[in-house]
């Protein structure tokens, strides 16, 4: 079957999956969605003896059909190979019951590297499928993670080159760390004055400008987005999800066709729109639960069906789940207002507009696979002191969002449940080691914590880290949030 997509927003012309991941944002602002979702026709028991690759290949070649066989291949086998530190590229751990799906074996320490990987060569090749002789110019905003992930799969890539906008004081000291050391003469890292969100507003605005990419047009150049509003992200996050299902089976953890639960540390809305998209074609996912920190605008929406970015934006232990808009959710929108661009539209609009925007009783009534729950800082900090204590496991402070939700609401379902574990805990050392007791570590430096961590976990110094210690600092650029545009026109000589 032929998948086409098309715009959240309009009812315009359909385009191919190379022709929408080399766009990233269709040209009315909505976002590509695919025309349906397929099946996985493949019995499930299948699914118990692929490896990673061939797992990704059978998810990939549903959605991508505009590709040969040796196109995504070729993609698959250049992006998991071992830039990953274990041959299963996504572990499933199990601790207390529950199974840890370790996102966070790539480049980066993130599961951002799971999809970052992967589109360099999935954007490259729809370029050369598209004809396409303009230098590819993306343009990132990230809350932490995806930044450093995108660097990381664009440096030095041909007929390319990335920008990502951080927000200055919104990320944690290693992750700035990791993104201004990085190299490649194709990359910029700016800081911005202002939070995700601005980021992220400021990036689509660029996108928007028509004006813009004529001018870029002119001197070679065109926009792509890293964001997980590409569907050339979206789409390799949902591999992992079926592969967790084999796994499961293969470990004869669960029987062929039982249903399972997901936990789903939530931000732009990204990886739990993959874990939705896995059960559409045919994993048996029960109840997807959406865990938030105290930005908990979607906790809030999934209980009142009002979307209310109207609140105070906090910066919590958890940086890259700090978001107010999450961009994703509109594709979700879309598909309950039974795919209604107009509808989606008015939506969304009202969200920039007036802030905020109240789905009907009808469509609210299409959320039931959908629960969410939230965790504050304390019980974020409560639960990666408490699995320790019990397991002697260590995560991440997202990752530990998603596991309160998984103690506080989906455990007492008794089904078979998988956590999405999102980074390493040796990305957030701060937050994770003054959890397990701040008295004793709260005056010791970042790195230092770093060979803390290694003394309590066991666990290997990942490459990341050890990377960054003495690498030379190569970024310095901060501009306020309104002087973006100016600053991607300086760097490109527009
Ligand atoms: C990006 C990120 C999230 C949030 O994922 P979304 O797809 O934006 O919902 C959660 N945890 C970590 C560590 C991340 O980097």
């Amino acid at each position: 079957m032929n998948i086409m997509y098309k715009s959240t927003r309009s009812d315009g012309d359909k385009v191919t999956a190379s022709q929408a991941i080399l766009k990233g944002l269709a040209d009315d602002g909505g976002l590509f969605v695919p025309d349906s979702i397929p099946a996985l026709d493949l019995p499930l028991a299948a699914l118990s003896q692929m490896n990673y690759q061939q797992t990704a290949y059978e998810v990939m070649s549903r959605f991508f059909t505009d590709f040969t066989e040796e196109e995504l291949k070729s993609c698959i086998q250049g992006a998991y190979d071992d830039k990953f530190d274990t041959d299963e590229i996504a572990p499933l751990v199990k601790k207390d019951g529950a199974y840890y799906l370790e996102l966070f074996h790539g480049k980066t320490i993130a599961f951002k590297d799971m999809a970052l990987s992967i589109l360099p060569y999935l954007m490259t090749t729809s370029a050369k499928k598209n004809g396409v002789t303009n230098e590819i110019v993306i343009l990132t905003a990230t809350s932490g993670d995806t930044g450093k992930a995108a660097l990381a799969g664009f440096a030095d890539v041909p007929g390319t080159s990335i920008i990502v906008f951080y927000p200055k004081d919104g990320v944690s000291p290693i992750q700035e760390r990791q993104m201004l050391t990085q190299k490649g003469d194709n990359t910029t890292v700016v800081g911005i004055i202002g939070n995700f969100d601005d980021a992220q507003t400021g990036v689509k605005k660029m996108f928007n400008s028509k004006e813009l990419a004529e001018r870029m047009n002119a001197k070679g150049y065109q926009f792509s987005s890293a964001n997980s509003i590409n569907i050339g992200r979206l789409v390799p996050q949902i591999v992992y999800y079926v592969y967790a299902y084999g796994q499961l089976l293969k470990k004869g953890e669960i029987t062929e066709g039982e249903k399972i639960d997901v936990v789903v540390p939530t931000g732009n809305f990204g990886n739990i729109l993959a874990a939705y998209y896995a059960k559409n074609m045919g994993i048996p996912i029960e109840i997807l639960y959406c865990a938030s920190n105290e930005n908990k605008v979607l906790y809030d929406f999934f209980h009142t069906g009002k979307y209310d970015r109207k609140r105070e934006f906090v910066l919590t232990s958890s940086p890259s789940m700090d978001i107010l808009i999450s961009s994703n959710l509109e594709r979700l929108i879309y598909r309950i207002a039974g795919e209604d661009a107009e509808k989606t539209k008015n939506l969304m609009d009202a969200l920039t507009g007036e802030g905020e925007y109240e789905i009907t009783a009808e469509m609210k009534a299409q959320l039931d696979s959908f629960a969410s729950g939230y965790a504050t800082e304390e019980q974020t900090a409560e639960t990666i002191c408490n699995v320790y204590k019990k397991t002697d496991y260590i995560m991440d402070t997202h990752t530990a969002v998603a596991s309160h939700v998984y103690y506080d609401l989906a455990k007492e379902n008794g089904r078979k449940t998988v956590i999405a574990s999102t980074a390493s805990p040796y990305k957030f050392t701060r937050s994770v080691m003054d959890a397990i007791d701040k008295e004793k570590y709260d005056k010791m430096t970042d790195f230092e914590l770093v060979d803390e961590l290694h003394i309590l976990s066991g666990v290997a110094i990942p490459n990341a880290i050890e990377e960054i210690r003495s690498a030379p600092i190569l970024h310095n650029t901060v501009c306020d949030k309104n002087e973006m545009q100016a600053t991607v026109e300086k760097i490109l000589g527009l």
